[in-house]
């Protein structure tokens, strides 16, 4: 690459307005959602880097293929399109629609899952933990010890444990109906796995008769940075290292939310007949008939285009090369966060960032509210406030507490990314004045959503 400027590699069709607010609106507003950024009017804030799902923007090729979308109820064109393209993608027999990827987990785990299981992963997302436990059966996490230290630097931090998913198998005949590895690792940072570890515990499962799926939410980010980071395939295109990919799998899970680059959809794909039969069973008394398994056959049609846009090496290159612009800013002004950054977001270490505040008085949490006063951007806690309350009713406090900035795909602009990094570089300067906050309502179960705060010393930023 000759020139160093990131570009998008699109030109702008249909704008959407964002409303600069001032910071007396943000203050208002910050109150009347009681501190909580999920209570928030998404029109009140400038850069919503709450999540990257479903959040991206569609392109004129997927809006043409809407319009082309067939709504017959069995066997639409759609289908064939989606289904084609998604055989083509990953090699699977079976290929069946469902409205979101955790659709799938639930079909998927509902058809293999017996209680007392075991399902080792290299680290499961929350709904795909919650789908294991509904089935009583445990959702075992095996990441490499290096996933777990934040400021390590190492390429493949998803990769799951070699030597504890053989001591798993070994130790565990007959209770293990299938493994999982999770690809980019979002729970662990938006990680990457390497091919030589999916190749290693494909062949591990395979020796000990255990199925092996892939979730593959960010497959195309996950091809990226094996093409950048693993000897021997960066003459590999994306569509062939994710072939390669799924080629080592026995099937997989996918949210279209995130490299479907569409507003919703998902699927589960698999090539043992029987568990397929079962699947589709399930699908017809939840999700739909086999042929549109809950979606439209318009988001059929965005999700068949989409999943080839998401391998467009122009395309990777600026994702992946933005999110890690704006880590390489914040890194040269000293600011912690989870190194390497991540595939879809930037998760910044507020424990290291703000270390006067005690993790009773949630220094993530505090963080975030002060990203939106600040800059009106909205991210989103992954610490204390989420994972802290135990199911006794205990606290526990996790062992990091992160902000993460996650990216939507195709929305926001070089220049956005620069204002990102000037609001950031700014509450730099305020960090010692930043304090925590008291939980005033807490709700039994997923508290995060709905929990009720205020400053705990007056003011989030001290004078
Ligand atoms: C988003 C996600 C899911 C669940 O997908 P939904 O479409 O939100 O239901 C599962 N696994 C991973 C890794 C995800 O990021």
């Amino acid at each position: 690459m000759r020139f160093k400027t990131i570009i998008e590699p699109f030109r702008i069709k249909t704008v959407e307005p964002i409303r600069q607010t001032t910071p007396e609106q943000r203050a208002a507003a910050l109150r009347a959602a009681c501190y909580n950024l999920f209570l928030l009017k998404a029109e009140d804030v400038l850069i919503d880097l709450l999540t990257d799902s479903g959040t991206g923007a569609m392109s004129s090729n997927q809006w043409a293929g809407m319009m082309r979308g067939d709504e017959s109820y069995a066997g639409a064109r759609s289908f064939y399109a989606f289904e084609g393209t998604v055989r083509e993608i990953t090699g699977f027999k079976h290929i069946i629609p469902t409205h979101q990827g955790r659709a799938a987990e639930r079909i998927l785990f509902r058809a293999a899952l017996h209680p007392g299981d075991i399902v080792p992963n290299n680290t499961h997302f929350d709904t795909t933990r919650a789908n294991v436990e509904y089935r009583d059966a445990v959702a075992l996490d095996l990441p490499i010890p290096e996933g777990r230290q934040p400021h390590l630097i190492h390429p493949f931090k998803g990769n799951i444990d070699l030597e504890a998913l053989e001591r798993t198998l070994a130790a565990n005949p007959g209770k293990v109906p299938l493994a999982m590895i999770t690809v980019t690792n979002n729970s662990g940072g938006g990680q990457p796995v390497s091919l030589a570890n999916l190749r290693a515990a494909s062949a591990l499962c395979h020796r000990y008769h255990v199925p092996f799926f892939i979730d593959a939410c960010r497959f195309a980010e996950n091809a990226w940075f094996i093409k950048t980071r693993e000897p021997g395939y960066a003459d590999k295109t994306p569509f062939e290292i994710a072939h390669e990919m799924f080629s080592l799998a026995d099937g997989c899970t996918m949210s279209a939310k995130k490299d479907g680059l569409a507003n919703i959809g998902g699927f589960l794909a698999l090539n043992d007949d029987d568990l397929a039969q079962r699947c589709k069973n399930n699908l017809i008394l939840t999700e739909g008939f086999v042929t549109y398994g809950g979606l439209a056959g318009y988001d059929l049609e965005a999700i068949a285009v989409g999943l080839r846009e998401a391998l467009d090496e122009d395309y990777l290159h600026y994702r992946i090369r933005s999110v890690e612009y704006l880590a390489e800013k914040l890194a040269a002004a000293g600011i912690p966060m989870v190194r390497p950054s991540g595939g879809h977001a930037l998760y910044l270490d507020a424990k290291a960032w703000l270390p006067h505040i005690p993790q009773n008085e949630f220094p993530a949490w505090a963080l975030s509210c002060v990203l939106y006063l600040e800059g009106g951007i909205r991210s989103v806690e992954i610490g204390s406030v989420m994972f802290g309350l135990q199911p006794d009713g205990t606290e526990k406090p996790p062992a990091n507490e992160l902000v993460r900035l996650a990216f939507p795909r195709r929305v926001y602009t070089q220049s956005h990314v620069d204002y990102l990094a000037e609001v950031l570089l700014h509450v730099n300067t305020l960090k010692d004045r930043i304090r925590g906050v008291r939980m005033v309502k807490s709700p039994p179960t997923l508290r995060h959503f709905t929990a009720e705060f205020e400053p705990a010393h007056g003011a989030l930023i001290a004078e």
